[in-house]
């Protein structure tokens, strides 16, 4: 997976940095995250194709994460977008976009699939394909908001072909059904088994995006030993009274979430504009976590 920020400012865009959206892009297709205005533009800057993009997941209903959906919606009808696109995110979406259709604002071809919730206290499957889930869990803010979650599942061990030659099992369909998990018979007493030639399962990873949000018990649970926990900073401990009030996290609170969760890199995002330079929200997150990136808009992260 390729992790790429497409805005990491809070509340308005400055002149570097566009208001949140997320991309994680996989090797035919795309999720978005989050889609404040102006993701668009971010969205080419990217080299991401907007008909690649297979599914959308709004946190919540501030304008800096969902004001941009209209015109990435209507840009993906006037390119003649056919295929269904998958929408999840807190109820009041699907009026919003009803409207919008309604005044003749938006122009939709293609089907929005649309999936809404007005509480989530339990960590809910809200997507998947063969390859991964998408799980989402009400967070801590002023309105109801929500994390996600993406687990790649697990892959097969890979193939040895020395190991298949060693052992004479003729290249073909026979290689085929050891790959598929399946033992082959040789001759009368030899049957080789899938686990004499393929490498051990290599786990899926896992990426958190916990954006706008105290410190709570459920970022801790989406973040459960990830790969990468995306989390917002939106202030520096000075402002810890600023960002309990406001629904926000300080960078120390999100490296302790990051630290006790278990989770192997931490991304920060999400800053207020009064940090013109965010050096001092990377230096109190890593204090506390050392494996702690600073967002920028268009940085690309393999996870
Ligand atoms: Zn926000
Ligand atoms: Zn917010």
């Amino acid at each position: 997976m390729r992790v790429i920020p497409l805005g990491t400012s809070s509340g308005k865009p400055t002149l570097k940095r566009n208001v949140s959206a997320l991309a994680v892009a996989r090797e035919a297709e795309w999720l978005l995250f989050d889609c404040g205005e102006g993701t668009q533009t971010q969205v080419a800057r990217a080299g991401l194709s907007p008909n690649r993009l297979s599914a959308v997941f709004i946190t919540h209903l501030h304008g800096d994460h969902f004001n941009g959906l209209p015109g990435l919606l209507s840009t993906m009808g006037l390119d003649r977008r056919s295929r269904d696109l998958r929408l999840t995110g807190p109820r009041g979406l699907g009026e919003y976009l009803d409207m919008l259709e309604r005044l003749r604002v938006a122009f939709l071809t293609y089907p929005v699939e649309l999936k809404e919730f007005a509480s989530l206290p339990e960590p809910t499957l809200v997507y998947e394909t063969s390859d991964y889930t998408v799980t989402a869990l009400e967070l801590d803010h002023r309105l109801f908001a929500l994390g996600y979650r993406i687990d790649e599942r697990p892959r097969p061990g890979r193939f040895n072909v020395e190991r298949a030659r060693s052992l004479a099992v003729p290249e073909g369909p026979l290689w085929g059904r050891l790959q598929s998990g399946e033992a082959v018979q040789l001759d009368e007493n030899r049957i080789v088994r899938p686990s004499d030639v393929m490498g051990a399962v290599r786990p899926g990873k896992s990426v958190a995006y916990c954006l706008d949000t105290r410190p709570c018990a459920m970022s801790l649970e989406l973040a459960r030993d990830v790969d990468l926990l995306i989390h917002e900073a939106t202030y520096t401990e000075d402002f810890a009274s600023e960002a309990q009030q406001y629904g926000h996290s300080t960078a120390a609170q999100a490296a302790r979430t990051a630290r006790d969760a278990g989770a192997r890199r931490l991304l920060i995002t999400h800053f207020s504009t009064r940090y013109a330079d965010p050096t001092a929200l990377l230096q109190e997150a890593r204090a506390i976590f050392p494996d702690t990136l600073l967002a920028e808009d268009l940085l690309e992260i393999e996870v």
